[in-house]
């Protein structure tokens, strides 16, 4: 069985995000990169199922600038191995990142996709399902547990209110939530290992995309800087505040 896991490459999720100055898209200067946390998630659950026998490869794939090749060396480091980058401008948008994988799918012929369910920057949620419809493959979005049955897979979804459990043939395509798994730490020999597996470099036009722009970013705002908050000396001022002045009550 090969797994192909589609990472991408976000602004670490511990970084408070700063707006520019003229609003037209979040600062990147200077900020910590990483891997998207949902991807390294994808990535853990490929490599368990290497372990665990049922996997015999791990192909990580990765869009964007030269600089995503830092978080598929991540990605290797971490046990996949090999890597694919197809060099694109920054911040393309799901639907072209689709396109792309289709064409990677094709090449490849993986058993499993395994996306994150959503990219930590623009919260698209969206190219997992634009994958499955693209290449017609069964599709088990927001994954908590995952078992290979065979030619099957069993997929246990959050969904509101509880689990959903379906059964996909393969080969499909499958998005990871948060409880699926908690994704390991790469070791130091490994990050040294990584840095020798192979890592295939190639461009939309070879793959016979072309890339299209279908929305356009008007402009970004931080959220409202919260007002600080008041002690109250007793409950009766605290229901004045609440009745009089938030006006809640
Ligand atoms: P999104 O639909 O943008 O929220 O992203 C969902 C998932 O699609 C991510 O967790 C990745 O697995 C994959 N993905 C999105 N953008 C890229 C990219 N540029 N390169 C590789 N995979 C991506």
């Amino acid at each position: 069985m090969k797994i192909l896991v589609p990472v991408k490459r976000v602004i670490d999720y511990n970084v408070k995000v700063r707006v520019k100055a003229d609003h037209s898209d979040v600062d990147l200067s200077n900020v910590k990169m990483a891997l998207n946390p949902f991807c390294e998630i994808a990535v853990e659950e490929a490599i368990r199922l290497k372990e665990a026998g049922t996997a015999t490869e791990v192909v990580v794939v990765s869009i964007g600038p030269k600089a995503v090749q830092e978080q598929i060396r991540a990605a290797l480091a971490l046990g996949a191995d090999r890597g694919i980058h197809i060099e694109a401008e920054s911040g393309s948008e799901p639907l072209s990142v689709a396109k792309l994988l289709a064409k990677v799918v094709a090449e490849e012929q993986p058993d499993l996709v395994l996306l994150g369910k959503q990219a930590i920057d623009a919260d698209n949620n969206q190219t997992g399902q634009m994958l499955a419809a693209l290449t017609g493959m069964g599709q088990g979005t927001f994954a908590s547990a995952v078992k290979v049955e065979g030619d099957e897979i069993l997929v246990t979804r959050e969904v509101d209110g509880g689990l959903q459990t379906i059964g996909l043939k393969l080969p499909a395509v499958i998005t990871t939530d948060l409880r699926l798994n908690e994704p390991r730490y790469a070791s130091l020999p490994n990050i040294m290992k990584a840095k020798r597996k192979p890592l295939e470099v190639k461009t939309p036009a070879e793959l016979g995309v072309e890339l299209r722009v279908h929305t356009q970013l008007l402009k970004v705002e931080p959220p409202v800087a919260r007002k600080g908050g008041c002690k109250v000396a007793s409950v009766a001022e605290l229901v004045d505040k609440l009745k009089n002045e938030a006006k809640v009550i």
